[in-house]
């Protein structure tokens, strides 16, 4: 009999997944449903397409459903599946081109729906020029509206709302950026990093409107013209909704297992609770080694390995998810920006007792004709355990943050990170590498206190 694999949403967690299953299971029947009109489109081009850093469009796309027909596939475009019945094994989709409604079953259901921006309910969300960033369409309305606005107003001081900001300064706008925490990045960066990284953003002509929430907006002729919020209003002709997203998980809701926001909880073989749904992407939790717990954090890089999985466990658990610590960069203007794991603040936030060092240190050595500041973090918990790092300086030295993120998935100490062998050529780095450095200061910083709660008390002679 031959397996009949349904698969919904085909962007990354799914194109990786039909990728697999078409590999090793040449003989089974795999029907693709997505509502979009294309399959692939990698959302982190969208800044550089609208900064006019990535020209052509097409080459943010890596996949097409001709090219999944060749592995046959049978990718039902412009499909949106409308309710799916895991009991019974079958689900229905409507064809949004001709009205039609499918209904179709199938042997095991693969979940790779995604996320989808949050859309706050406020007073005047619904007028025009208010823009959301998440697919392809998005960054093509974007783009058209970006030419008649002058000033854009970024809600969200994330990664994207920071990428967006600086594609639209490149292109001479007037840009405010809203954040109700009161730094940017907070998520990703503690203070000494968002301090340096808000600097920068001023300096660039960027007016900075933090620690504010937006209350909802008003508007003429049916399009925005004013934000407010809960310290004063600001002037705009469009608006960006970079707030975060929500998993698009409603058709399984009550049938498989999630988290309180609708994240689909799956084991380490990408298995959900019912035996013939696998799920991936931004529609799953992932386990995030640094507190060991299910985390919602979408990313492509967890949506990619994560169908792979699906396809090399689809029917026998053979190869093991790792987990992730978030890991991720960014570039900001000239800063070169990573991150992995916790922050100061989210580990404290989370009750753990962490401590942290900072140092800054050249890349190379002073000798070379020319050298850049770093500044790294560590974060890591009373017996060492890096749990969290940061890492910024106008020099590349994102790989770092890489490197640190194996650290924490292989639960090392800073005592390790700092006897543990790298290379040194002046070009590059120094005798001791940087990482070293920051663990030879955070072994120096748990001493100092072992020191001093291991001191005697004071005796008082008379
Ligand atoms: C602007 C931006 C920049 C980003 N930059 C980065 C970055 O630099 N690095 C990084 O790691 N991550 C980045 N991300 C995150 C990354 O894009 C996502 O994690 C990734 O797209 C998740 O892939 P996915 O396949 O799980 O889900 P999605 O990309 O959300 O795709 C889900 C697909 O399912 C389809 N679908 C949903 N419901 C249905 C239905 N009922 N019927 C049919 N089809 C359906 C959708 O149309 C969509 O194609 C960025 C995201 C954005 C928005």
């Amino acid at each position: 009999m031959t397996l009949k694999i349904a698969v919904i949403g085909c962007t990354h967690a799914g194109t990786a997944a039909v990728k697999n299953i078409a590999a090793q299971y040449p003989q089974a029947q795999v029907t693709v449903y997505e509502r979009n009109d294309n399959i692939s489109f990698l959302s982190c081009g969208i800044a550089l397409h609208v900064g006019g850093v990535v020209k052509d469009a097409g080459g943010l796309f890596y996949s097409n459903p001709e090219e999944l027909a060749q592995l046959g596939v049978l990718t039902r475009m412009r499909h949106d599946v409308l309710a799916i019945d895991v009991k019974a094994k079958t689900l229905k989709a409507r064809n949004l081109d001709t009205g039609e409604l499918v209904e179709d079953n199938y042997d095991k259901l693969v979940m790779t729906t995604g996320s989808w921006p949050i859309i706050p309910q406020m007073e005047g969300i619904e007028l025009g020029n208010i823009q959301l960033c998440k697919n392809y369409g998005h960054a093509r309305e974007i783009i058209a509206r970006a030419n008649d606005a002058q000033h854009i107003t970024v809600i969200g001081a994330g990664y994207i709302g920071i990428e967006l900001v600086e594609a639209f300064r490149d292109q001479g706008k007037e840009v405010t950026l809203i954040d109700n925490m009161d730094s940017v990045m907070a998520k990703y960066l503690d203070r000494e990093f968002t301090d340096l990284a808000g600097k920068e953003l001023q300096e660039r002509g960027v007016q900075l409107a933090l620690g504010r929430t937006v209350k909802g907006f008003e508007g003429e002729d049916g399009k925005v013209n004013k934000v407010l919020t809960t310290n004063g209003s600001f002037d705009t002709d469009m608006v960006v909704l970079c707030i975060g997203f929500r998993p698009g998980t409603d058709l399984l809701k009550g049938q498989v297992d999630m988290l309180p926001g609708g994240a689909i909880l799956v084991d380490d073989y990408m298995r959900t609770s019912n035996p013939d749904v696998m799920a991936a992407g931004d529609s799953c939790a992932v386990r995030y080694n640094p507190t060991g717990k299910a985390a919602y954090i979408p990313l492509a890089t967890n949506a990619v390995r994560m169908g792979t999985l699906v396809g090399m466990n689809l029917l026998t658990p053979i190869v093991r998810y790792q987990g992730t610590q978030g890991t991720s960069a960014i570039k900001l203007f000239d800063w070169n920006i990573a991150s992995t794991g916790m922050t100061e603040a989210a580990a404290l936030a989370a009750g753990m007792n962490v401590k942290t060092i900072t140092i800054q240190e050249n890349n190379r050595p002073e000798f070379m004709p020319t050298y850049e500041d770093v500044l790294v973090k560590l974060v890591f918990e009373n017996d060492g355990r890096i749990v969290g790092a940061q890492i910024m300086s106008r020099a590349d030295m994102t790989q770092a943050a890489n490197t640190l993120s194996v650290c924490i998935h292989n639960r090392m100490t800073v005592q390790e990170l700092a006897f543990v062998d790298f290379f040194f050529q002046p070009h590059y780095n120094k005798p001791w590498n940087l990482l070293n450095t920051a663990g030879l200061a955070a072994m120096a910083l748990l001493r100092e206190q072992q020191a001093q709660t291991a001191q005697p008390a004071k005796v008082e002679v008379a």
